[in-house]
């Protein structure tokens, strides 16, 4: 990773006077949104404009899923070896491009350069690198004689135009797990990310016509969800949509796409808990907690949320945890001695700070619970928080509210930790530490969860499944597991007897 002299670098993000020409990737070029309004892109470490964009409306979506359906014959004709490779030469783009995607990352969400250099960059082209090797190797039931007189086999085949919807927490990876296994499995794509965070979905969509990838099989519009979203979902030429986003917005997605009985891939909110039992390594699991619920400053659907500790070990760490935080450097994104920024927008920080200010009437703010003042005055910022002293039925232990805040509770069992654990209606990730193996193990068995992590949490790797249980929903991404979600499976059955009349028509016809 380069040193960066970026503190002072006034460009930040080169790449943003490409969109001015348009913010819509339809057929392999950018044009203007014609719905006839605008959005700002907003700095949230100064609130400073750093572009503005012409929306997408319905005659965009249109345009978009008409270019995705005119290629998809071609594309899901090619061999997997072919989309094997062109997902090889854009990884190869993306790599090439990675310090362009960090700065444009950073930019539109507030992430430090150490986070989007380290974590979603990398992590982008290894997700595409997986994709390249899965492509050569979908998996299926062999061929065979399943009754005496048929052979039968399966086709693994591609769905169609996929209609996606991400969210702005990591708009480059989320248009990644999107498009990645889509386009891998011979299905083609329009993809809608948040309107506060179009720039890296739209640099991913040039990478894949760099690298060779035809027009049409990947687009891009950005719009507003009520608008260009809605009319994605509900588009009667897309065959399934994938999206996530809130629990609450999926709901309603779910309930325009069934409308013309699409497929449906939701991933939804999450509330980790991080569940700490008498035995575990305080310092381990102290430093965990911090990490885990201060990535991306909070805004991480699988971050740590709700701290179980075992009450021999619950006041040091209180105590430690708060500590910890007060260390924790918050800052411009852009310097490399920051540790985490501001929030990705003011009004997302004003939500979190709404339910801190209201949690103040029924529990304990260790540490943080307010905004920075001086230089950081005008970013959306937030300190780092613990929440003490707070009922497992509170707003504060129950809701998803995606920012820098911990919530910590003791119990006494190990039952009861894992009760309370279970008792939100998410299940999207959770950790259990401890450094008894039996105990640990349970933990995985019982958590009501798409991942446990033991002794750590956060880390994700593109072989392996990320998707919910419970309210936090249902599919996933990455690993070969997702192409269950982009493909569908149709049962081909040859008769081998070449009789007329085949010997099961003596059901009908015995007599004649
Ligand atoms: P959100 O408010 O649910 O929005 C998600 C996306 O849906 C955005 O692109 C939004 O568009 C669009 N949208 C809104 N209303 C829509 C509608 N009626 N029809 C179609 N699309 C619509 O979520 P967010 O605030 O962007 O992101 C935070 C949420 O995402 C959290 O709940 C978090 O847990 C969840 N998340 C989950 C995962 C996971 O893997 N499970 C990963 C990351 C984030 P606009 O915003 O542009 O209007
Ligand atoms: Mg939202």
């Amino acid at each position: 990773m380069r040193n960066t002299d970026s503190d002072t670098t006034p460009d930040r993000f080169p790449a943003q006077d490409r969109f001015r020409a348009g913010a819509q990737y339809i057929a392999g070029r950018l044009t203007k949104g014609t719905s006839g309004r605008t959005h700002a892109v907003i700095d949230p470490a100064t609130g400073e404009e750093v572009f503005t964009y012409e929306l997408a409306g319905h005659d965009d979506v249109d345009a978009a899923v008409s270019a995705a359906r005119a290629a998809f014959a071609g594309w899901a004709a090619t061999t997997p070896g072919d989309r094997s490779n062109a997902l090889h030469r854009l990884a190869a783009v993306l790599a090439e491009n990675a310090e362009e995607f960090a700065r444009a990352e950073s930019l539109q969400c507030g992430k430090p350069l150490k986070l989007t250099r380290e974590f979603d960059v990398p992590g982008t082209i290894d997700n595409t690198a997986f994709f390249a090797g899965a492509a050569r190797h979908l998996q299926g039931q062999s061929a065979g004689e399943y009754s005496s007189d048929h052979t039968s086999y399966v086709r693994r085949e591609p769905i169609g135009v996929i209609g996606s919807i991400a969210p702005w927490n990591y708009p480059l990876q989320m248009a990644a797990w999107k498009i990645l296994p889509a386009i891998a499995a011979g299905n083609t794509i329009v993809l809608k990310p948040a309107q506060l965070t179009p720039l890296t979905a739209l640099l991913f969509a040039e990478a894949c016509t760099k690298a060779g990838i035809p027009d049409g099989v990947v687009n891009v519009v950005t719009g507003s969800g009520r608008d260009a979203g809605e009319r994605l979902v509900g588009h009667p030429d897309v065959a399934m949509t994938s999206f996530t986003g809130s629990t609450t917005v999926g709901k309603r997605v779910a309930e325009t796409a069934i409308a013309t009985v699409k497929r449906l891939h939701l991933e939804l909110g999450g509330k980790a808990p991080f569940v700490v039992f008498d035995d575990a390594d305080l310092e381990a699991a102290v430093n965990g907690a911090v990490a885990g619920s201060l990535i991306n400053t909070g805004q991480d659907c699988t971050a740590a949320t709700r701290a179980y500790v075992q009450r021999p070990l619950y006041d040091a760490f209180v105590e430690r945890t708060a500590a910890l935080m007060e260390t924790v450097r918050i800052g411009d994104p852009f310097s490399t001695d920051t540790d985490i920024g501001p929030l990705v927008s003011h009004a997302q920080r004003d939500s979190v700070a709404a339910f801190v200010d209201r949690a103040r009437g029924y529990a304990r703010v260790v540490t943080g619970g307010e905004a920075p003042g001086g230089e950081l005055a005008k970013g959306a910022y937030y300190r780092p928080t613990l929440v003490a002293d707070a009922a497992q039925d509170s707003e504060i232990v129950q809701s998803e509210l995606f920012g820098p805040v911990l919530v910590v509770l003791p119990f006494d069992t190990d039952d009861e930790g894992i009760a309370l654990a279970n008792d939100t209606p998410y299940g999207l990730a959770a950790s259990a530490w401890s450094r008894d193996v039996y105990r640990a193990n349970r933990a995985t068995r019982e958590i009501e969860a798409g991942c446990v992590w033991v002794n750590d949490h956060i880390p994700i790797i593109s072989e392996m499944p990320h998707g919910g249980y419970k309210a936090s929903g249902f599919g996933k991404d990455m690993s070969a597991y997702s192409f269950e979600e982009y493909t569908q499976i149709k049962h081909v059955m040859f008769d081998n007897t070449a009789v007329a009349k085949k010997d099961w028509h003596r059901t009908i016809f015995a007599a004649r």
